[in-house]
This record gives structure tokens, sequence and C-alpha cells, in this order.
């Protein structure tokens, strides 16, 4: 099968370039995870938004992707930049529980909100503490090339050893830390230099602790990401991704890491997005202003909305967050949705099951949104075309909904789900015990919500618990 052509703007040329992969039909795809000391935000899922868009539309261009994200659950200070106190710690105080719990709780809340917004998971999930062996051969093998150094019983990376070193970042190392306050660490040959390995760090009472050539200690967080990549996709792989705050610091040391211990570049495409900003500010954790996913549940919003309000502009640019705007995006969502459940009703499930029978109008559409979402993730221009589909008067009901589903395979909205909402159809016995077992739920009554949802079974009917509530379906 061959690929169609993908264009994405690549924050190493700082151009749109033709995508090309390293291996025909495949792509190793890295995207940095997240932190697990706390929620991620509405701003951080932003993000994750747009990883699964960019994974989705290699995925319709033909491509075989192999998506990797880690978890970050130790080595992670307040400042990217080798500062501050260590934020699993801290979290671990905050909530008196163990590194260990803390991290297995935000990461399963972080999966359950991707998966409300319906981003696909990742093919390879892996946590920073099941990986601390690659990371120390890889500090080994920079320490082997002279580019990695002891010092005060940490290891650093020389960046006077790597000239390349703010070329990610264009900027000279000055401007590259500008705005941030760099503490006088005299461990450190260079300001800029950034801790691999710490062992006396200021964190004596730190939790997790491994052996290492160079003591007991535990990692820096850049070098988890570049031993992890390279673990699962290889020395150089095709495209990596994050936030746009990583660009000069994370990233920029994950590149001189990973290259200076190959020799080759880490990977050939690096895409950024932009900030969600709320009151002109990046939504941050820091500041402690922050809305989670839950928030907007908790206020009535289908956490689709959330998505379709990311999907409403480029990736690369801020968006600004506003409820004005979630409650604009929800009856856009609500105008979606009943119109493809009108139009499933009309024709009574009868759908093209694939595009040999499309007129030659349908075709014409469905290549236009190809092409608007294959350059530089356009998804917005997809959206309005998938829109404009369905208001269009010259094309058949079902080619609607066969060019809905297919473009859904981008956007990620569900449609497939709406197809399968027919509560009309629900016989009243039915209703009642689905009424009493969310009685049973919202008491916290398991035992009764399990023994309710046993009789529906015997009924015929499947319960699937969803963020807006159960959905019912015919076994
Ligand atoms: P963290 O858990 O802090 O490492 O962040 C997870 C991801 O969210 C990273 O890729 C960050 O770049 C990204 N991020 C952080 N704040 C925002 C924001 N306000 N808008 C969009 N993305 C963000
Ligand atoms: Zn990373």
């Amino acid at each position: 099968m061959s690929q169609a052509e993908l264009k994405f703007y690549n924050t190493k040329s700082r151009k749109l370039e033709v995508f090309k992969s390293i291996n025909r039909g495949q792509v190793g795809l890295y995207c940095c995870g997240p932190t697990v000391y706390n929620y991620q935000h509405i701003g951080n899922l932003r993000t994750y938004i747009f990883e699964d868009l960019l994974s989705r539309s290699l995925r319709y261009a033909g491509y075989k992707v192999n998506h990797v994200m880690n978890i970050t659950d130790v080595g992670h200070l307040v400042s990217d930049a080798d500062e501050g106190e260590d934020k699993m710690l801290l979290a671990s105080k905050r909530e008196a529980k163990s590194s260990h719990d803390i991290a297995s709780y935000y990461t399963d809340i972080f999966f359950e909100h991707c998966s409300w917004l319906n981003i696909t998971r990742p093919d390879v999930i892996c946590k920073a503490t099941d990986h601390i062996a690659e990371m120390i051969s890889l500090i080994e093998k920079l320490q082997l090339q002279d580019i990695a150094y002891e010092s005060g019983g940490n290891v650093y990376f020389d960046v006077n050893k790597f000239p390349d070193y703010s070329k990610l970042a264009l900027l000279d190392l000055e401007q590259l830390r500008s705005g941030a306050r760099i503490e006088v660490d005299s461990k450190k040959r260079n300001p800029y230099d950034f801790a691999l390995w710490f062992t006396k760090s200021k964190f004596e009472d730190q939790e997790l602790q491994w052996d290492s050539p160079w003591g007991r200690g535990y990692p820096g967080w850049h070098i988890e990401c570049s031993a992890m990549a390279h673990k699962y996709l290889g020395e150089s792989f095709d495209i990596h991704c994050g936030g746009i705050d990583h660009i000069p610091v994370h990233h920029t040391n994950e590149i001189a890491q990973s290259e200076a211990a190959h020799g080759k570049p880490m990977a050939n495409f690096w895409l950024h997005g932009g900030f969600l900003v709320a009151d002109k500010q990046k939504m941050s954790k820091s500041t402690g202003e922050f809305l989670t996913l839950d928030r907007l549940k908790d206020k009535g919003f289908d956490p689709i909305s959330y998505r379709l309000l990311c999907l409403g502009g480029s990736y690369r640019k801020e968006l600004a967050w506003s409820w004005e705007a979630l409650e604009s995006a929800s009856a856009r969502l609500n105008g979606l949705r009943e119109k493809i459940m009108s139009l499933n009703e009309s024709l009574g499930g009868k759908i093209p099951s694939d595009d040999s029978s499309l007129s030659a109008q349908a075709r014409t559409i469905g290549d236009q949104f190809k092409t608007e979402v294959l350059n530089d993730i356009g998804v917005s221009r997809g959206l309005a075309n998938f829109q404009q589909t369905l208001q269009n008067s010259t094309i058949e009901p079902g080619e609607k909904l066969y060019l809905a589903l297919d473009f859904d395979k981008v956007l990620g909205l569900g449609v497939s789900d709406w197809l399968e909402t027919k509560t009309e159809t629900v016989p009243k016995k039915v209703k009642d015990l689905l009424a009493k077992r969310e009685e049973a739920r919202s008491a916290k009554d398991w035992a009764k919500s399990d023994t309710l949802r046993d009789e529906l079974l015997a009924e015929g009917w499947t319960v699937k618990d969803t963020p807006e509530g159960p959905t019912i379906k015919k076994t």
C-alpha cells in the first residue's frame, strides 16, 4: 500500500516540509509524556490531543505507526533545569503517600482522561523507573567520550563539548535561558550543563534511588527520554514531539545527549504544540491555577466538546481558554451529533461499506478533506469541510455518513458511537433497571450496581459507563 503525502512544520528547520519516513510505510513517533505527580490540566491535554491527531493523520495517510510515550515517575525537578525540588517527592509529602502510589494514581487518571477525549492509547507506554539500566548505559557512553563529567558526586553533560547545543532553539546560550534565574551551582563547569545522574543532591530523603557506577542515586530528567526513545525506536527515528516549552531546555538537552552518544540525528522531524492560555498566561500547575477535565465534566460538559474546541485552531498557535468558547464548542458538538443521528435514523443504518459506490462529488469531498488534514495536521479546515458535507444537499445521506465515519478516523469525535445510540427503542423495564443502577452507583453501592448490571444482561442489554453517563446496547 502506498502512503499519501503529508507535510509538517519542522521546528528543526522552521519550515513546512514534506514528510519522508526512514523505513518505508512505517513511522517511529516519540511523545514526551506526563510527569505523574499531579493531575494533567486541560493545557497538558491539549498537547496530547495534538499528538493524537498527528498519529491518526499518519495512520490515515497509510503509515503503520509505532507511538511511544514515557511516564516520568522520577527525576523531574520543579524547574526543567536542575533546580527546585523533585516533583514526585513534593507530591509524596503533600499527599502522605509513597512515590509509587502517587505515580500509579495519577497515571491511571491521566489515561482515563485521555480515553474520555478519544485519545488513542500509545503503542508503547514506558515508565522512567523501569529503564534505569538503559539510562546508566547511555550516561556511561557519554562519559567514555569525555562529554559527561563527574563533579561533587553527580554526573553532568558538558555543553561546551557539544558545539550544536543550541541548534533546535536557534538561540545563543545567553538567550536560551534568559528569563530563567539560574542558581549558581559550583558543581557545574558551565551554568548550562545539566545533570545526567544525581547522587549528592539536596534531596537526602529521595525515596527512589538506584545503584550506579557513580554511587546510589537517581537520574536527571532529560536522560529518560533519550534512553527510552532509542530503546523502542532506534538511534534515529522519524518524529519527536511535545509542547512548545520543551524546545529550549528539555528537547535541546535530549538532542545533545542522544546525538553526542550516537553521532546521528536523534529524530528527523520535531513538532511542537502551542499553549492553552488563560488570562493571557500559559495554563500551568506551578501557578496553582489550572483546570482538569473532571471540572469540565462536573459542570455538565461532554469532554469531547473540549476536543472539538482544540480541533478548531492550528495546533501550533496559542489557544485562548474560556468557558464561553467551551459552550460554543459544546453547541457545535450537539449540532453535529443530532445531524448524524437523524441521518442515520432516516437511513435505517444503511451506510455504504466501502467507497466503490460513492458519487464523483462525494469522492472529491473526501479527497479534499484528506489534502487538508494531511497538510500540517490541518484539522480545523477538515472540520469545516465535515460540517459543510453534512449540510450539502447534493450528496446522498448514506454518502454523508460514509464520509463522516471516514473523517472521524482523524477527528476522533466518536461518530460510530453516535450511530449506536438509539435510546428511544430501549424498553421501559430496561430503562428502570438502568435508573436503579445509577442510583446504586451514586450511593457507591457497588454490589447492588453489579447485580443490576447482571439483571440488565439477563434482559439482553450491555451497559457501558462513560463520562456522560451510562450507554446501553443490545447484547
Ligand atoms: P508535564 O507533565 O509538565 O511534563 O507536561 C506535559 C505536556 O504538556 C508537555 O508536553 C508540556 O509541554 C505540555 N504543556 C504544559 N503546559 C501546557 C499548556 N498550558 N498548554 C499546552 N501544553 C502544555
Ligand atoms: Zn521528553
